[in-house]
């Protein structure tokens, strides 16, 4: 080797070095089995209050009619338990101030949340079991909010703090049976009384049309025995779109006016809050942006019972889903598919998951040209009937490109994705 050919060599090899810059890593928080937590059950506590579901009805289940049970000129005052974390507490806070921004629009004062000084009658938050919370202002002074492990999220928080304000679930309202069929043979005994309606003399619509979107409606499958079959449907004709159904995401518009209804405030809907979504896919006909790499096995749109499979997809009434169906032919091998690249770090991965078999598995994998490639998800169970809800937080710096891949290795067993919402920002 000469002399000029050393150099050049030389010389590659520092361009090389400068131009493959170290990675950035990916980190990533998994926010899985929150809504299992979330089920609870019936528990007794000392002080004779019955917790069912996640709200905690004072025995002589008070309503929300009566209008001694709103907080005065709205004010909630609030204490949170020291033994939480500085990240949790400030979820908690960011969910009150959340719920202070769209409700209180323009007009400034409709709910607040105060820290208590010496107030008889206030909320306390704390790590309980499950999530919970008592319906409205009980007057008499201490009033046990539950945001027990993970129920640790802004949209759970929001929703347990509605209880608070004054509300019951909206499928227990009056005239639910006009829009849902309720299948209870599908949940478990103790849990059936979570589906009793509150009659008119108990519980107020305030004028608002039934809200499948509100954050206050149980999810298609909560409390279900057979995690594979919907326990609430809609009636035909009676939802356009139902994917929405369960979501802890945001408040609906509905949500906001019961609630300025209930207290008397100005009307105003303007200043709702909602994640910016990236990819949204229901996978009814389309795939929305997602590319499926044509591999040894390829994701095909599934819908209705396949053996091995679901019954129907996770978003009722319109029940397709993305499925990789093992093959007698081929082993083993992977099936793919990719979202668009982002820019928009970090975000959120929220999707429903079906695995049925015992050996093939589904990775979620995180890669860009400047990225560590990371698996953020690995589900390598036999899931069995169950619809599994996903949510991982995945911390990528703004600005840099990046694209996420459902990989389903194939061995033994169907794999199936199901309502895929990639929004900007951590999960809420
Ligand atoms: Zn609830």
């Amino acid at each position: 080797m000469d002399k000029v050919t050393l150099f050049l060599v030389a010389a590659l090899f520092v361009t090389a070095t400068l131009a493959a810059p170290k990675k950035i890593e990916v980190s990533f928080i998994d926010h899985d089995n929150i809504e299992e937590t979330n089920d609870g059950g019936l528990v007794y506590t000392p002080h004779g209050t019955v917790i069912v579901g996640d709200i905690e009805i004072e025995l002589t289940r008070n309503g929300i009619l009566n209008p001694s049970h709103r907080w005065p000129q709205g004010r909630i005052y609030y204490t949170i338990s020291q033994n939480y974390s500085s990240a949790i507490h400030d979820t908690i806070i960011a969910a009150m101030r959340e719920l202070e921004h769209d409700i209180n629009g323009a007009s400034g004062h409709c709910i607040q949340f105060i820290p208590r000084t010496n107030q008889v009658t206030y909320i306390e938050i704390h790590a309980g079991t499950g999530c919970h919370s008592i319906i409205g202002f009980n007057n008499h002074g201490k009033q046990d909010v539950s945001i027990g492990a993970g129920c640790e999220l802004k949209g759970i928080i929001m929703h347990e703090l509605i209880h608070t304000i004054g509300f019951w679930h909206e499928q227990s309202r009056p005239d639910r049976d006009n829009y849902i069929n309720i299948d209870l043979n599908n949940v478990k005994a103790e849990s059936r009384h979570d589906f009793n309606l509150h009659p008119v003399t108990e519980a107020t619509t305030l004028n608002t049309a039934y809200d499948f979107g509100s954050i206050m409606h149980y999810g298609v499958y909560t409390f279900a025995l057979d995690r594979s079959k919907p326990v609430i449907t809609a009636k035909p004709g009676k939802a356009s779109d139902t994917t929405s159904m369960g979501q802890r995401l945001s408040l609906s518009t509905t949500d906001v006016l019961k609630i300025q209804r209930l207290y008397g405030c100005t009307e105003d809907t303007t200043h709702i809050t909602k994640p910016t979504t990236l990819t949204k896919c229901t996978f009814e006909s389309t795939e929305c942006g997602l590319v499926i790499e044509h591999t040894t096995f390829n994701w095909i749109h599934g819908r209705g019972v396949i053996a091995d499979g679901p019954h129907a997809g996770y978003s009722f009434g319109t029940d397709s889903y993305l499925i990789a169906v093992q093959s007698p032919t081929h082993a083993t091998g992977v099936a793919k598919i990719h979202s668009p690249t982002y820019r928009n770090g970090p975000v959120c991965v929220d999707f429903y998951f079906y695995q049925k078999g015992p050996s093939s598995y589904l990775d979620v994998v995180v890669q860009g040209p400047h990225l560590t490639t990371t698996v953020v998800k690995n589900y390598h169970n036999n899931y069995q009937n169950n619809w599994v809800h996903s949510r991982t937080s995945v911390n990528v710096p703004v600005g840099t490109e990046f694209t996420v891949t459902f990989q389903a290795h194939m061995a033994a067993g169907d794999v199936a994705i199901d309502d895929v919402h990639i929004y900007q920002g951590h999960c809420v």
